[in-house]
């Protein structure tokens, strides 16, 4: 599995001033592909990237147990689980995702039905908790 968070430091180190007004003009991706050729994300290998409008996460991780199915059926406590819910995926607003069922589980924007146990991510800003997750998780 490709460490993509170790790449910045490198990319310090191997910095160099004459590619700047290159690197201002060239696109991520063709700055990346130019830079890093032998990337494997490039490469289109499953390096665990997902992409924007990737298909949404649908397996489970980690289950929730049966004392956390009992104490999300709280709508209260499944807000109570957002505490940490990340800045860029503040257009859900974790009142309407945990009215509509959903526990946050702390990675990424990825939320948990605790129901079903099926797990939604990528959310965009007019997304609808609950089409979204009648769509991804049918009875
Ligand atoms: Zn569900």
């Amino acid at each position: 599995m490709a460490t993509q968070e170790k790449a910045p430091e490198e990319r310090i180190s191997q910095f160099d001033y004459a590619l700047l007004p290159e690197i201002l003009q060239s696109p991520p991706m063709g700055h990346h592909r130019k830079f890093h050729p032998d990337c494997e994300f490039l490469l289109g290998k499953d390096v665990g990237n997902i992409a924007k409008y990737d298909v949404r996460v649908q397996n489970p991780e980690n289950t929730l147990s049966r004392d956390d199915k009992a104490r999300y059926q709280e709508e209260k406590a499944r807000l109570e689980s957002f505490k940490n819910w990340p800045f860029y995926a503040q257009g859900m607003a974790p009142r309407e995702l945990s009215a509509a069922g959903f526990v946050f589980t702390g990675k990424r924007d990825i939320v948990q039905c605790f129901s079903c146990g099926g797990c939604l991510g990528n959310w965009e800003d007019d997304d609808d908790p609950w089409k979204e997750h009648a769509k991804w998780f049918p009875k």
